[in-house]
């Protein structure tokens, strides 16, 4: 029986920086994986819809260059070959997360892996048969799965979740999503620059209801410019098939305190209400741990109520980000083995890849107040920005909170062009706990966007 300092369960983000960082610290690891390494981050997530996404970036921005004076004839684009480069991608990125794997000795096992008790994993594979592997140590870092609409209709053929349409390599005349979530706003930014028409229906009253509202609302606004259908306040409560052959969402959409019924109807219907963590076939009979509305319960080492079994990334909710389970991941080794953590958890970015950008760290002016300080907000607006104006680029902010007493930074959201490179410097002050002023006092290199930053500063 091999046996192991640490036994990772899940290649993705999470559990592969987990175990090339126990492998600096010296652990003998072993990271199991039961479909391709990377994830859903690099294989059906992150990776892939932003490679798509820039494709569309591309094409759209052919399009426009009349107005800057460049003149590039017919354009179209090939579903097909925007696909092929994406492949290309992530296997480039997959072939590097297997050599770093083998240049650290971390074990890569093909296969399922089930915690058949504490220090004890069971690996299942077709083409290997069972192997039972020891360790001191458990990761769970399986991450999770979409969440399926009980809805009738969902089974019908077109109506498809994020991982089929991201294979999909036909253009699609109309587009329904259901749910306006992050994989809602980017799949609707990314087949509306392809063309297709497209309708989101969100049955909460804002689109991204996790995001500050003022935000929401100017997503809606530049989504319906673009000439995205958005119905917020819309339950989708059944699909089904019209005689034209076309699918039908019907759902009740809020009007005050009255409900109506409105259909919408599509050639191809994307579900994205969610991801829900992926625990199927994981424990044994006897090493079942807490969890909690199916997410495996951790206390703040990310241990779980079995003895020396963890568990990070997705599979344990909160927030369902890839860099999130990649900081949780090594921190979570380095509790192992008795070290501080190595990365700050209490400000973890978050950003949308629509168009424009929305990027979000720290509390909003609202949190603030719920959390009762006393903050104080400035928003620069990039229409005033050179390098928005010479771009084409369009309207949009930054916002910067700040404790009004001490000055210390609460937070920042923005949306405008590069915020979700932007949010890092704001991410740096944060962690750092710079004031407004310690932030404003670096110069930022002119014509940039990043100038807005000093601006909502000042
Ligand atoms: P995962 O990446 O899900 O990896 C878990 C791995 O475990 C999988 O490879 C799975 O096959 C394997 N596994 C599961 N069970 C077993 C088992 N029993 N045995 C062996 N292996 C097992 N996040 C961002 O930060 N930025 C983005 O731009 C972004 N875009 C996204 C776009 C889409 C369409 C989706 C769906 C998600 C996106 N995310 C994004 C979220 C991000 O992909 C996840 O938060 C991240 O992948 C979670 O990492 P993880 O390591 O916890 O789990
Ligand atoms: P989400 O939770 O962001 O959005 C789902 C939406 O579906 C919600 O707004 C919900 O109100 C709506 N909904 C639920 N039932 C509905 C119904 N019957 N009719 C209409 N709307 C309904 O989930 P998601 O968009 O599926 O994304 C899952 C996760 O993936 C996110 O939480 C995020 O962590 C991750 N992700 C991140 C990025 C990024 O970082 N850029 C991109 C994509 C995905």
């Amino acid at each position: 029986m091999r046996e192991y300092d640490l036994i990772v369960i899940g290649a993705g983000p999470g559990g592969y920086e987990a175990a090339f960082e126990a492998a600096d610290l010296g652990m003998k690891t072993a990271l199991i994986e039961k479909d391709a390494p990377g994830g859903t981050c690099l294989n059906r997530g992150c990776i892939p819809t932003k490679s798509l996404l820039h494709g569309a970036e591309r094409y759209r921005a052919m399009k426009e260059s009349e107005a800057f004076g460049v003149l590039a004839g017919e354009v179209s684009f090939d579903l097909a070959r925007m696909q092929a480069r994406k492949r290309q991608v992530v296997v480039q990125l997959r072939t590097g997360i297997e050599s770093t794997a083998k240049r650290k000795k971390v074990d890569l096992i093909q296969g399922t892996g089930t915690v058949a008790g504490p220090g004890t994993v069971l690996v299942r594979d077709e083409r290997d048969g069972e192997e039972r592997l020891k360790a001191a140590h458990i990761l769970i870092a399986t991450g999770s799965v979409p969440v399926k609409l009980p809805i009738p209709g969902t089974d019908l053929p077109g109506v498809v979740n994020s991982d089929a349409l991201l294979e999909s390599e036909k253009s699609i005349g109309r587009l329904v999503i259901i749910g306006g979530g992050v994989i809602g706003a980017e799949f609707a930014a990314l087949y509306r620059a392809l063309g297709t028409e497209v309708t989101v229906l969100e049955a909460m009253p804002q689109l991204l209801p996790n995001l500050d509202r003022e935000m929401a609302q100017s997503l809606k606004m530049q989504m319906k410019k673009q000439g995205i259908q958005v119905c917020t306040g819309a339950r989708v409560e059944e699909i089904h098939r019209a005689k034209t052959g076309g699918l039908v969402c019907a759902y009740s959409l809020e009007k005050g305190q009255q409900a109506e019924r409105a259909i919408a109807e599509a050639d191809t219907v994307l579900v994205c209400v969610g991801r829900k963590p992926c625990t199927e076939g994981l424990f044994a009979e006897g090493a079942v741990p807490e969890t909690d509305r199916g997410r495996i319960r951790v206390n703040g080492r990310f241990e779980t109520s079995l003895p020396g079994v963890y568990a990070i990334g997705d599979v344990i909710g909160g927030i369902m980000l890839a860099h999130a389970a990649a900081a949780e991941g090594k921190n979570a080794v380095r509790y192992m083995k008795g070290l501080p953590p190595a990365a700050d958890l209490r400000f973890v970015p978050s950003c949308v890849y629509t168009d424009p950008e929305i990027a979000c760290v720290g509390m909003t002016e609202e949190e603030a107040k719920a959390a009762g300080l006393e903050p104080e907000s400035r928003k620069a607006l990039m229409g005033a920005n050179g390098k928005t104006l010479l771009t084409g680029g369009d309207r949009g902010y930054i916002r910067a909170v700040w404790e009004k007493k001490s000055g210390k930074l609460l937070g920042a959201q923005m949306m405008c062009q590069r915020a979700t490179d932007m949010i890092g410097e704001f991410t740096l002050a944060l962690s750092a706990g710079l004031t407004r002023e310690e932030m404003a006092r670096a110069i930022r290199p002119h014509p940039t966007f990043s100038e807005a930053i000093t601006e909502a500063l000042r």
